[in-house]
């Protein structure tokens, strides 16, 4: 793969224009807060940290039927970058929260399952760490951590 010194702000923005109009046309608002007082640098494959990124608020947009909120939360301390991406869907129920990550599980009559177990090897490949926190009838939280590089080349 091609990895580079690139930006996060830059997938993160791609990920949004990319999803604005599959949101707003089930009445979904994506917001975007950026808690880190600099653009964030890593080293990364900046295809398949967008592709990262747009599986996991994919899945937030069908989860939740109409008028749902996505907060996307991007904040760093010296030496790592979190990506905190929420709804306020369903959740997920916990006797399944293991298996979301495995090939193949879906509980969508037409999905693949495929989505987030390549969101985790995209997450280990890029040495970061991919969490989960849910509540029925609140919602769901997916917590990224990224080492940073530097600084930009
Ligand atoms: P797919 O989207 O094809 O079902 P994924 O691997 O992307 O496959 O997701 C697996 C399962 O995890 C989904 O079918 C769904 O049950 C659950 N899931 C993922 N993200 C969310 C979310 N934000 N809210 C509720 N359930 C979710
Ligand atoms: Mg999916």
């Amino acid at each position: 793969t091609d990895f580079r010194t690139d930006s996060l702000h830059d997938c993160i923005l791609k990920v949004i224009s990319l999803m604005e109009s599959e949101a707003t046309s089930s009445g979904h608002v994506i917001h975007f807060q950026d808690m880190a007082a600099d653009e964030i640098f890593m080293l990364m494959d900046q295809d398949k940290m967008t592709q990262l990124l747009l599986n996991i608020v994919k899945n937030a947009c069908e989860a939740m039927e109409t008028n749902g909120s996505i907060h996307i939360q991007v904040s760093r301390d010296p030496k790592n970058a979190t990506l905190v991406i929420a709804d306020n869907g369903p959740g997920i129920p916990s006797e399944y929260l293991e298996q979301i990550f495995h090939p193949f599980f879906t509980t969508k009559e037409t999905g693949t399952g495929l989505g987030l177990s390549i969101c985790y090897k995209i997450v280990q490949d890029h040495h970061g760490t991919l969490e989960v926190e849910s509540e029925l009838n609140k919602g769901t939280r997916f917590i990224l951590t990224f080492p940073m590089a530097d600084k930009a080349d």
